[in-house]
């Protein structure tokens, strides 16, 4: 077995220390990716945040994007060899998006930046990240195989309401070492997003709808991961361990960081923005993921001022923002035209959190423990003036979010799908004199229904009129597209109608259920 110290001597010395203090020590980058949630429960942070001066920054506009995401993850000193992370990268970022520049930025007539995330292969930002964790994952697999540190391979099992687990399984189908199970509520997804898993190829993935609702489903797949009889069961079997792939990875984290550098990099490259001149942020907020990959571009040099932080009716984060209370004791959940922020549990506020009061993981073990215990914590007023020093945020309701997307395909001719719609919103109403890159995290098309109800003065929820109804996902899109003289539907999400149906099993939640459908799959 290779100590952690002969890695560093090879690679470099950026070793993974825990949001909660509970790591009896520091751990490579590869086991960071390979183990997602840090022993005792916290998150797995990198000892040191490089520094990159703005001239370096503005220079990857020089670079394709795969090299810019390669000069980030060797600035941070990633223990995979240089042209590894070289080939890496020119695998997640190429022609499976589809647009050369990978995530380009569209100015809008009103001046705001919008940096379209939705070019992968399922039109949702989870792409960025998706498309690059599964290579880390394969890699770091590998690499750790070779050090003799494993011996196995692994599951991924994820429940998903929708956008994760289609960019999940296209990231995984095919990868080496690893097999992807996704479980859906049957019913509980759009026409649109179910298609798009249950179409998904590769030899690697499966795919099940789950009687229940999303949280029955995600409860079965919580209790599957916590039987430790089925663990060892499947180790001695199939040689194989459970894993997940959700946003507290930080291999899903750290590809994210690197758009928001390249978007400054362009800005400037463009002549919009000036070297060194200092830009805002919006992001539609759900688990912190996103927006704190842009105060970690900040933190790396990025002239990044204000982050702003939109949020839908599930306003959690704003009111923690702006009172430094985060209380989920009596908060409702509701249902809102962009569902992938519908969260009453933001974790990747904890890395956050971590590093705003100078990395205190007593602090943050106590935060946490308060969260779990009472349903709510409060930051210090020393922290809530560091939250204040960065964040700034406000929230939309689900009428205005509609009004929106109508008012600026009107204004601006540019059709925003519901997530953004939100950002935006709140980018008009927080901006001031800085430039505003608003980030967008779907393409419009992913999210038809509600669309279609803001282009026609609906309210929220209203019932579709009967022939529209009737629809398909993809007729309904084509609808609008015909309605709204554009053909900017993305193929991934064109041809979905006349796609093979490969998977079609529908299972109980029950933790047997869900086991038995994976040992199925495992010997399929
Ligand atoms: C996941 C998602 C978000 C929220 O991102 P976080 O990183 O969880 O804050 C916003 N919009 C869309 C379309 C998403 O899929």
């Amino acid at each position: 077995m290779t100590s952690i110290i002969d890695r560093a001597e090879r690679f470099g010395e950026n070793l993974y220390i825990d949001t909660r203090g509970n790591c009896e020590k520091p751990v490579a980058f590869t086991e960071a990716v390979i183990n997602g949630l840090a022993q005792g429960g916290g998150l797995y942070v990198p000892q040191e945040v490089p520094s990159m001066s703005v001239e370096e920054i503005v220079a990857l506009a020089k670079l394709p994007y795969a090299q810019r995401a390669a000069a980030v993850y060797k600035a941070f000193n990633i223990d995979l060899a240089d042209e590894k992370i070289d080939e890496l990268m020119a695998r997640s970022y190429g022609s499976n998006f589809d647009d050369a520049a990978i995530c380009p930025i569209t100015t809008l007539a009103d001046g705001t930046h919008v940096l379209e995330l939705w070019h992968g292969p399922t039109s949702a930002f989870k792409d960025m990240a998706l498309q690059c964790l599964p290579q880390f994952f394969s890699a770091s697999a590998a690499e750790l195989r070779e050090r003799g540190k494993l011996d196995h391979e692994f599951l991924i099992m994820v429940a998903t309401s929708g956008d994760t687990g289609k960019a999940a399984l296209e990231g995984f189908k095919d990868a080496d070492g690893v097999r992807i199970g996704v479980l859906f509520p049957d019913g509980g997804v759009s026409d649109i997003q179910r298609k798009q898993m249950v179409t998904t190829t590769g030899a690697n993935v499966q795919v099940w709808g789950v009687r229940g609702n999303f949280d029955d489903c995600q409860t079965g797949v919580k209790r599957v991961f916590s039987d430790v009889d089925f663990a060892e069961k499947l180790m001695a079997e199939h040689k194989v361990s459970l894993s997940s792939a959700n946003s507290i990875n930080w291999g899903r984290l750290l590809p994210q960081i690197v758009y928001y550098m390249s978007a400054y990099a362009e800005l400037v490259e463009a002549g919009k923005v000036e070297a060194g001149q200092s830009i805002d942020v919006c992001v539609p907020t759900g688990n912190f993921g996103n927006i704190l990959a842009a105060w970690y571009a900040k933190k790396i040099g990025t002239p990044i001022d204000k982050l702003l932080c939109a949020s839908n009716e599930n306003r959690v984060l704003t009111d923690f923002i702006n009172t430094g209370s985060y209380d989920i004791s009596d908060r409702p959940f509701t249902l809102t035209p962009s569902p992938s922020m519908d969260i009453l549990v933001s974790s990747n506020l904890e890395r956050q959190l971590f590093e705003l009061t100078g990395r205190n993981a007593n602090a943050i073990a106590g935060w946490m423990r308060d969260l779990n215990e009472k349903r709510a914590f409060r930051v210090d007023p020393e922290t809530f003036a560091k939250v204040r020093e960065h964040f700034v945020a406000d929230s939309v309701d689900n009428a205005e979010c509609l009004a929106v997307i109508k008012r600026v395909l009107d204004e601006q001719g540019y059709l925003l799908d519901p997530h953004t719609a939100v950002a935006y919103e709140v980018a008009q109403r927080l901006r001031g004199e800085n430039p505003v890159v608003v980030a967008s995290t779907a393409h419009w098309a992913k999210f038809g229904d509600n669309v279609y109800r803001a282009l026609h003065d609906m309210a929220p929820g209203e019932a579709l009129p009967a022939d529209v109804a009737a629809l398909t996902g993809c007729q309904l899109n084509e609808l609008i597209a015909r309605e709204t003289g554009r053909d900017d539907i993305p193929a991934g999400l064109a041809n979905l109608d006349v796609m093979e149906v490969r998977f079609a099993d529908v299972i109980d939640n029950g933790v047997e259920d869900i086991e038995a459908a994976a040992e199925a799959f495992l010997t399929r």
